[in-house]
């Protein structure tokens, strides 16, 4: 059987660690063995960053963005291999692969630009014959821990950024769907990036503790669930290192009672089922304004979520496919469960979906309640799965309140004609990403992504902007050259211009 080995220092190794099963969701069968390593394995890889990043980080920023740039082109050129792997171990359809590679590709885009976005500040004559820059320097050894549901973009949020900022990476990607993650970084070799300044170490708990703990690595970039975020960001911080923490989410949509609602049953759709609800912005509760949109918008979306084709991710032409674990899956079946039973309506029930030729996939199909409140667990709760909750207010305002009181704040939008309303909304709302008739609204690359309150541990958000100033540090220079002649008595009051 195939084993997904490590790329340390520019070459695939085992490790001495253990390993552990790749499943094919579609079918249910075990593809591939990923290794896991040990803390020794993590060690190497730490060592082989850090006998990078003195040459590294002397490399023109233009130099470095070269590199990037043929990385791109070969991204662009193996974009079926790479959906092929994705789909083959998340189970998402070949098209939805495309996308989030597509998404990712754009922060090497943002990358390209390194020597415009290292331009430091600097300022003339601050005082007699003294000048002042500002300098944005790499912080050296920084890793990154990412999820399993998006295994080409989230690392593509993290190390082209990291690297063309000078430091040297150590990535820790899902060990539930590797394989695409490390093709990716092989593809980043062969564009000329020397050994060691990214490194492919994968593993669980023990891979993760052995970054936290190591002294050498100065920044931690986690995305996946808020146990775990809070859980890297409170032991990362607790040791002096730089930490980002994305966290999960329960996005809500709100529909007001003037929405376009074929346009936002479609908007629906996409955010809800679309990856079979396995992703940080999707939408999972439909927020209505009024029981006129609430009956009209279920009357659409019944017939649409019994129509969703369904399938093996790796076939052409679906609109969903398995769920990415049976345990993933048991678990969507068991919120359904639970929502039934704490007295929510079921429109459209997708425990019992049957793949023909698929029947040991992790199928659930798509599943709609309506009548949840906010103390149900199907409402409190991320579900990660193709659910969506309706739930009923009376006006905007109750619906930002309920918003504001969940525990997330990723992502939101509102459906809407009234510019007033969306104002409101986009001021108001606690959260860190917002639409308006926009239902995913991933920023682009040369913004930065973030959610608040517990989607979030961390001061800065990821890539774009924020990315820049995570990944470095700020050196303030202030010059002087004294004319040759001149002697200046010791001064013994704080200096100052006045
Ligand atoms: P996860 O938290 O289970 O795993 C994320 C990473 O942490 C993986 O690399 C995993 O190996 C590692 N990990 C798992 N258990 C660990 C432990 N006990 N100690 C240390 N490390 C551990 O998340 P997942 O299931 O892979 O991904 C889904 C979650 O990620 C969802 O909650 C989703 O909302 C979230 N997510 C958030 C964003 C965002 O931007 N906010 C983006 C994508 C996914």
């Amino acid at each position: 059987m195939t084993l997904v080995n490590h790329l340390i220092h520019g070459e695939m190794t085992a490790g001495t660690g253990r390993t552990a099963d790749v499943f094919n969701p579609s079918t249910g069968q075990v593809s591939k063995q990923v290794a896991l390593a040990d803390r020794a394995t993590m060690q190497q890889a730490i060592d082989s960053a850090k006998s990078a990043f003195p040459a590294w980080r002397k490399t023109p920023p233009a130099k470095r963005a070269q590199v990037m740039f043929r990385f791109k082109q070969l991204l662009e050129d193996h974009e079926a291999a790479i959906s092929k792997l994705i789909s083959e171990e998340h189970g998402k359809t070949l098209e939805d692969a495309a996308g989030e590679l597509k998404r990712g590709i754009e922060n090497v885009e943002f990358a390209c630009g390194a020597p415009q976005i290292l331009k430091g500040e600097y300022s003339r004559n601050v005082g007699p014959n003294i000048d002042a820059w500002s300098d944005l320097q790499p912080i050296g050894v920084v890793a990154g821990i990412t999820p399993f549901n998006f295994p080409a973009m989230v690392p593509l949020w993290m190390y082209p950024l990291a690297i063309v900022c000078g430091n040297c990476f150590i990535l820790k990607p899902s060990e539930r769907d590797p394989s695409s993650t490390l093709y990716i970084a092989q593809l980043l070799q062969e564009a000329g990036l020397p050994k060691g300044v990214l490194n492919v170490v994968h593993g669980d708990k023990e891979a993760v503790d052995a970054l936290i703990e190591a002294p050498e690595v100065k920044a931690l970039s986690f995305v996946g669930s808020t146990p775990i975020a809070e859980y890297i960001y409170s032991e990362g911080t607790k040791r002096g290192k730089r930490v980002q923490a994305l966290g999960g989410a329960k996005n809500h949509a709100v529909l007001m009672p003037d929405a376009d609602l074929d346009n936002a049953v479609s908007a629906l759709m996409g955010a809800a089922y679309g990856s079979c609800g396995e992703r940080c912005m999707a939408i999972s509760v439909a927020v209505c304004v009024g029981d006129q949109i609430a009956d009209a918008l279920i009357e659409k979306l019944t017939p649409q979520i019994k129509a969703l084709k369904i399938g093996a991710g790796t076939n052409c032409g679906l609109d969903m496919g398995p769920l990415v674990t049976a345990v993933a899956r048991d678990k969507v079946k068991g919120y359904i469960d639970a929502g039934v039973a704490q007295g929510a309506s079921l429109v459209v029930d997708g425990r019992d979906l049957v793949v023909s030729g698929n029947e040991n996939g992790y199928f659930v199909g798509g599943t709609l309640f309506d009548r949840v409140t906010p103390e149900m667990t199907i409402y409190t709760d991320e579900i990660f799965g193709p659910v969506l909750c309706i739930v009923r207010v009376g006006s905007l305002e109750a619906a930002m309140q309920l918003i504001n009181d969940h525990e997330y704040g990723n992502g939101t939008c509102i459906f809407t004609r009234d510019g007033e309303a969306a104002h409101l909304f986009c001021d108001e709302i606690e959260v860190g990403m917002v639409g308006v008739n926009v239902p995913l609204p991933v920023p682009v690359s040369y913004h930065s992504f973030g959610g608040w309150k517990r989607s979030l541990f961390g001061d800065l958000h990821a890539y774009g902007p924020d990315g820049v100033r995570f990944y470095t540090r700020k050196k303030a220079v202030t010059q002087r050259w004294p004319q040759r002649a001149s002697h200046e008595a010791a001064q013994f009051a704080f200096p100052s211009n006045n």
